[in-house]
């Protein structure tokens, strides 16, 4: 069994940024994570709010997150993480899917989460050139133009009303007859001139060429009736899943499973730190993922010199 100061779950932004410190702060580290690093910024064409960059491909940002955890000394490993046991005595045992298990008194939780997709044909091929999971980050590419929302809870209706800004036209297209949205969400975007709302319509099927997103294919969930809907951007709210499962205890979180903490990114278990997109927080960005990841790593720093000096009284 391996033992380290702190193991780091999952090499996105956060955990990327987190491995920064933890190396600056002569800490020692691992870092797990079951992919390629780089987290979702290998999944994103190009990210334009990253302060520093005017305009970056997320795989070349991904690229030198690494490269600069690494000069810090991080010790990267491809391990995928099965599960984080809180042990009786304090600290935690990880263990991963290859047979491999870590100790450390401390852990940063940054497994971020998954967009749930639709699922449809066409959605993977047009991620990136048309299909986004985000408004925040795609927003601002769809300038004028003609575009979809899918869904109909809180962050389908209040992302519609926010992509108005850019967007000439957003035609929501939900599968049932009300969205779920709360009421004053829902009549804010109902209200906004710029919003159309399709009801009973499904995503058959997303349909471009070589240059992007042109249409989506719908079907009437009620009488089975086809039609299409022009558009050159797709964005999906169907839901997103934080990876916060790994944990083998109770541990608090809201409803959907975003983990809670406390100013010092700390989770209601002593020692289990959480940062980036699994923590409950408004919004979901690279900016506040490494944020977190700063703000973790130095209170780990801090946790473990008061248990040094705890145990030397
Ligand atoms: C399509 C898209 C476009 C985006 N565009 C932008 C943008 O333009 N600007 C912006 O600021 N933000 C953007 N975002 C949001 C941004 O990418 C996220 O907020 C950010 O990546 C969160 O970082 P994170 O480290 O918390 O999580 P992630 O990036 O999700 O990284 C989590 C890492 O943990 C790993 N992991 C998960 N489970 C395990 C396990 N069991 N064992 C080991 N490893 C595990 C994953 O493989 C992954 O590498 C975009 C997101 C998407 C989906």
């Amino acid at each position: 069994m391996d033992r380290f100061d702190v193991i780091i779950v999952g090499a996105g932004p956060a955990g990327l940024c987190a491995a920064m410190y933890a190396g600056r702060g002569m800490l020692n580290a691992v870092v797990l994570e079951r992919g390629i690093p780089g987290g979702e910024l290998l999944n994103t064409e190009k990210i334009e709010d990253y302060p520093g960059f005017e305009s970056i491909l997320g795989p070349e940002l991904a690229t030198r997150m690494t490269d600069h955890a690494k000069k810090f000394g991080a010790d990267i490993r491809m391990e995928n993480v099965e599960g984080i046991h809180p042990q009786p005595g304090g600290g935690f045992r990880v263990t991963t899917s290859s047979g491999a298990e870590f100790e450390a008194p401390t852990v940063i939780l940054t497994a971020g989460g998954t967009p749930t997709k639709l699922g449809v044909p066409g959605e993977a091929e047009y991620a990136g050139r048309g299909v986004s999971y985000c408004a925040v980050c795609d927003g601002a590419f769809f300038k004028g133009e003609q575009i979809a929302v899918i869904g109909g809870g809180d962050a389908a209706v209040e992302e519609a009303d926010y992509l108005t800004r850019y967007a000439s036209k957003v035609t929501i297209v939900h599968r049932r007859d009300a969205f779920r949205a709360s009421k004053v969400v829902q009549e804010r975007a109902l209200r906004n001139p710029k919003i159309e709302v399709l009801w009973n319509k499904k995503v058959l099927e997303m349909v471009g060429d070589p240059t992007g997103l042109k249409r989506l294919d719908l079907e009437d969930t009620v009488t089975g009736a086809r039609s299409e809907l022009a558009a050159t951007g797709a964005f999906v709210f169907i839901g997103f899943t934080p990876n916060s499962g790994l944990v083998k205890a109770h541990i608090n979180h809201d409803p959907s499973g975003y983990l809670l903490t406390d100013d010092r990114m700390m989770t209601s278990i002593p020692g289990l730190f959480a940062a980036g997109d699994l923590r409950v927080q408004l919004t979901r960005q690279v900016t506040t993922a490494v944020g977190d990841a700063t703000t973790a790593a130095i209170a780990v720093e801090k946790y473990l010199t008061e248990l040094k000096s705890r145990a030397a009284v």
